[in-house]
């Protein structure tokens, strides 16, 4: 047997591994044998390692002196208690995320009553093996933008989500990317892996050169198959997922006022405004005063994200609240406050901060001279209609990045609901197109934007509806122009029939001469264009074209009488437009 190597109190896998000159995967395999389900990043304790180092042949013996710990958890909210992991579902669209919650969700008993708050379950919590996690699944842009403003401190767990026989697509590696700026833990879920056309070899390595790396590949990044559809490895993943969250020691006060993040808000017909909230700290209970940027309310009713009635709500569980004056802010921290009046001052008060940033661009604010330029500036008016108050903001702050000093989208008019017969009115008189986000166009209100000739469109994919628009956008920007110039002509006789039409004979000096071109005079004063090109001789015959070197007779069209003399230059350009892109 080697030497004994001398371990701390705890060490990780990995440097375990190292400190044994073993493969971290032949570590993993011995540990699991243990029964001890380690990932790379987590540590054990000397014992367990002791252990698995003997079965692989090795001796370890305990360090005198503890080292300070290899790295220091990422700094969680506050202190206090062990609280559930909140793991953001993040992937491509149609790579399956939604498919996946729903089997997980499908792993325990579903006690939701129908006919809750809540419309658009955007958060969840599950129990597994006794143990609760809370996934957040805000549906493509809306997760990522939400994240991307709060990731660090919303996140725990990101599960990104790629589809075993689509691989790597534009929304993976945006993911990846803004798991890693944040610094949140990643766990790679390929799924669809039940797929003839899954190409597993293909898709690690595709996620290898963005930065992760199976384990089994020496990476340390937990990759999980599974199959939303058949259901295999989703008890894996899950396990794997609090594994990983367990290396945080998340933790937080269970007691005392509610605060955290709101995580969606929307009208509902019955209960007016409800949002989604996800506590961070303390607990949120039926009557807690709320009070979230601008707007407050009283917890009306409390519920969990599948419609149970809740009693209270602690660290990293997400509920349905009912009870706003108005709509929340996805994104906007909430806090339960004393009483009313806390509240209530509380909001005017940001009211009033706020007010100058409103969403829709607004003219008044800018400098004049911005004021004057922006006059010339193409818009395409708006009225935007969304399901909720989350996918309406996204949609205006997408929306607001496409455009530039020529053309801009210009929202007249927004709102959550269905498109109703005001937003025809609206769209109509301040000739703006409706563009409604996941939400209805109800027969009457379709027939009347027909008769009002009020285009509405239609969209449940946010990208499409950025390409949508950009696209309508860009057809009315002014086409470019592009010249080239194709050839010149040495003038040696001049004839002037009329005023608009003149023949000039001469050389080919360069390039290539046919009908159509347009016709510069080049002169020492400068060049100005004459006129066009409407039939080209050659000899005493009609000529397609006329290349260098070759004397030809030249009709050309022209706006003025130019006064053009032998020995002059003509330049002929081809001029044609584009359209721009934005
Ligand atoms: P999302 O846009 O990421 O939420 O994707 P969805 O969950 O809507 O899934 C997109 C499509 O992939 C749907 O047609 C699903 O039925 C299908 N799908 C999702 N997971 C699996 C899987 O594990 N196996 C197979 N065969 N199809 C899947």
């Amino acid at each position: 047997m080697a030497e004994p190597v001398a371990v701390a109190e705890s060490i990780t896998v990995k440097e375990l591994a190292d400190k044994l000159g073993l493969k971290v995967t032949d570590l993993i395999g011995q540990l699991m044998k243990q029964g001890v389900l380690a990932t790379i990043n987590e540590r054990v304790d000397f014992a367990t390692a002791e252990a698995a180092a003997e079965a692989l042949g090795a001796k370890l013996v305990a360090e005198a002196e503890d080292k300070p710990a290899a790295r220091k958890p990422r700094p969680k909210v506050g202190q206090g208690q062990p609280r559930p992991p909140v793991v953001a579902m993040m992937g491509h669209v149609d790579h399956g995320k939604t498919t996946l919650l729903d089997a997980i969700r499908q792993t325990q008993v579903a006690e939701g009553e129908a006919g809750g708050i809540t419309q658009h379950l955007t958060a969840y919590q599950i129990e597994y093996k006794g143990r609760q996690l809370t996934f957040l699944d805000t549906p493509g842009h809306e997760a990522f933008s939400l994240l991307r403003e709060h990731g660090a401190h919303l996140t725990d767990v990101a599960l990104i989500v790629v589809a075993a026989d689509d691989g790597v697509k534009p929304q993976t590696a945006e993911a990846i990317k803004f798991a890693q700026q944040a610094g949140v833990k990643m766990v790679a879920a390929i799924t669809k892996i039940d797929k003839p056309a899954a190409d597993l070899n293909r898709l690690k390595k595709e996620l290898a050169e963005l930065g992760l790396t199976a384990e089994e590949w020496g990476g340390d990044t937990v990759m999980v198959e599974v199959s939303a559809k058949t259901g295999k490895n989703l008890d894996k993943l899950l396990d794997l997922v609090l594994l990983v969250a367990d290396i945080e020691e998340l933790k937080a006060t269970p007691t005392g006022p509610a605060a955290g993040t709101v995580i969606e808000a929307h009208m509902d017909r019955g209960k007016g405004a409800v949002a989604t909230l996800l506590v961070e700290q303390g607990e949120l209970q039926p009557g807690d005063y709320l009070v979230s940027g601008a707007t407050y309310g009283r917890v009306r009713r409390l519920e969990s994200t599948d419609g149970r009635e809740l009693k209270a709500a602690g660290p990293s569980v997400p509920a349905a609240v009912a009870g706003w004056k108005g709509l929340p802010e996805p994104g906007r921290q909430f806090k339960a406050v004393a009483s009313e009046k806390v509240a209530k001052t509380e909001a005017q008060a940001e009211a009033r901060l706020a007010r100058p940033q409103n969403l829709a661009k607004s003219i008044g604010a800018a400098p004049l001279e911005a004021a004057i330029a922006a006059a010339k500036v193409k818009q395409l008016p708006l009225v935007i209609k969304a399901d909720v108050q989350g996918s309406l903001d996204t949609v205006i702050k997408s929306l607001a990045t496409v455009g530039n000093q020529e053309a801009e989208i210009k929202v007249t008019g927004h709102g959550v609901g269905p498109i109703s017969e005001r937003d025809v009115h609206q769209a109509e008189s301040g000739g703006a197109i409706i563009v409604g986000f996941n939400v209805n166009l109800p027969t009457q209100i379709k027939q009347q934007a027909a008769r009002a000739k009020v285009p509405v469109r239609i969209y449940r994919v946010i990208y499409e509806l950025i390409d949508e628009l950009k696209k309508e956008l860009e057809s009315r920007l002014e086409p470019e122009t592009i010249e080239t110039s194709v050839g010149t002509l040495e003038v040696k006789g001049v004839f002037r029939i009329t005023r608009q039409l003149l023949i000039c004979g001469g050389l080919v000096k360069a390039g290539k001469i046919s009908k159509d071109l347009v016709v510069k005079w080049n002169t020492d004063k400068g060049s100005r264009e004459i006129g066009v090109v409407t039939n080209v001789q050659k000899g005493q015959a009609d000529a397609k074209e006329v290349v260098e070197g070759e004397m030809c007779g030249l009709s050309i069209t022209t706006k003025d009488k130019a006064n053009v003399k032998v020995g002059d230059e003509l330049e002929l350009i081809s001029r044609t437009t584009k359209a721009k892109k934005l």
